[in-house]
């Protein structure tokens, strides 16, 4: 499997390029958006529907089906398109590098996707860490304001559209789309029970979508070019091209777009110049950011690199945030930190996470200084069942899938560092 270069729609992840209004244009972008936007409105969603494109922010639901949901007419409450630029999964940086060097992709696909949902506003929450990319995409959208492509009457289509960029102040739950929504409320970012969902009620209570930068950047190429186009790379509901962010053990961490469904050895030899110290130096691999259980080499070597093949072997695709763990990884070590991190993100609204996370972070501390008992294992896996499905959102599994993973597949190693202490204290 090998992305032709003329289906690649980032063609300028890596910078090279201008990323300002004639240097987008020279690259395609707004190209003649007012045909597109003339397709109307069920048109779009249904071509967006063929293209079989699935959130890029890590949950994988249908585009097409997502926008589907919002009123057909606005009524009495206006509609929202929301843009979740808070990327703060670790060890992802794509929607980062789309804001930072192509962001008329991103204001180009809000236009298109706000006329398909009938909204004539949208906001893009961007992570206030990324200080850069604010400042580009506003630079991006008053060059857009300039030369009539959005505002009154944007591209000539009679539809009036205003994009506002939103910063956030650091809190990794404010990512999740309902608390989101809390923040760009000027609450406090705590998520809101689900249903209704935001199509229902949303943002000032209004039919509101809320999407992946991602998502929304994908839009204008899968409008010029076809669903069917889209829907032709990749496999059979796990289609299209994906922004893969590679770190960790490799010999050149990268960011980059491939087909879906690529296997991960291909992924890693053809990016990354394969594993540093070679394949049978690789230990184990987090394929989708810091929720997605780590896997084993025997697994994840000719996996599928897309939903559903992650999904079989046990794990996700989430953001795509692939971390590659050579022999020389200290797994447990590993996965504690990151039980460190749901502890600390965790907002305290629901018993389980609020207690839970803090329990399992303890917990796997002990495990890592050796100081647990092999039987506790089991009893560590237990609290992360009563953790998984039982909170308000989504930190609680997020926080317990790690851990699960880490027992199912490298149990052998908490064992190791319990009996190693156990003999040191005999
Ligand atoms: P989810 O499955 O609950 O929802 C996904 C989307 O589909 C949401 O927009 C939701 O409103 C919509 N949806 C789901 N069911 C629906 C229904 N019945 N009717 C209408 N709409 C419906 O997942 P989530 O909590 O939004 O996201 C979890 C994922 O986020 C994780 O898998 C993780 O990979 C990812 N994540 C990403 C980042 C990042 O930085 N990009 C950070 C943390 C987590
Ligand atoms: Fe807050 Fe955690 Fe409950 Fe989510 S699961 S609402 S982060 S306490």
């Amino acid at each position: 499997m090998m992305l032709r270069d003329q289906d690649r729609i980032f063609t300028n992840l890596y910078g090279i390029h201008d990323w300002r209004l004639k240097g987008a244009q020279s690259r395609g972008d707004w190209d003649n958006t007012k045909a597109l936007l003339a397709k109307g409105r069920d048109a779009i969603i249904e071509e967006v529907k063929t293209s079989g494109l699935r959130g890029r922010g890590g949950a994988g639901f249908g585009t097409g089906m997502k926008w589907s949901f919002m009123p057909k007419t606005e009524g009495a409450r206006p509609h929202y398109l929301v843009i979740n630029a808070d990327e703060g999964e670790p060890g992802t940086c794509k929607d980062r590098e789309i804001m930072r060097f192509d962001p008329h992709k991103l204001v180009e696909g809000a236009l298109l996707a706000s006329f398909a949902i009938g909204a004539h506003a949208s906001y893009i929450y961007i992570r206030g860490e990324f200080v850069r990319e604010a400042e580009h995409l506003q630079v991006a959208i008053d060059e857009a304001y300039a030369a009539g492509l959005i505002g009154k009457n944007a591209c000539g289509s009679g539809w009036d559209f205003d994009l506002y960029v939103h910063r956030g102040a650091g809190a990794y739950i404010c990512g999740e789309e309902s608390a989101l929504i809390e923040s760009l409320e000027g609450k406090k970012g705590q998520p809101r029970l689900k249903p209704p969902f935001p199509a229902g009620v949303g943002l000032y209570g209004c039919p509101t979508t809320v999407n992946n930068v991602e998502s929304i950047a994908v839009v204008p190429a899968i409008l010029r070019r076809s669903g069917a186009w889209f829907a032709g790379l990749g496999r059979a509901k796990n289609s299209g091209t994906k922004l893969f962010c590679i770190s960790g053990h490799v010999n050149k961490p990268c960011n980059v777009e491939e087909e879906m469904g690529i296997s991960f050895r291909e992924l890693i030899d053809k990016h990354c110049g394969g594993i540093r110290g070679g394949w049978d130096n690789l230990m184990g691999v987090i394929p989708g950011g810091c929720s997605t259980p780590v896997l084993t080499r025997e697994v994840i070597e000719n996996c599928p690199m897309d939903f559903d093949g992650l999904r079989e072997a046990g794990s996700g695709l989430g953001t795509a945030a692939v971390i590659v763990m050579d022999k020389s990884t200290d797994i447990v070590r590993a996965i504690t930190r990151l039980s460190r991190f749901y502890k600390h993100e965790s907002c305290g609204q629901c018993t389980p996470c609020r207690e839970g996370t803090g329990w399992m972070w303890r917990m796997m501390e002990r495990m890592d200084k050796g100081d647990a008992t092999i039987e506790e294992i089991d009893l560590l896996q237990q609290v992360t069942k009563q953790v998984e499905g039982h909170t308000i959102c989504a930190l609680g599994d997020a926080a317990a899938w790690p851990i699960q993973g880490l027992i199912r597949n490298f149990r052998p190693e908490i064992e190791k560092k319990i009996r190693a202490r156990n003999s040191s204290a005999a």
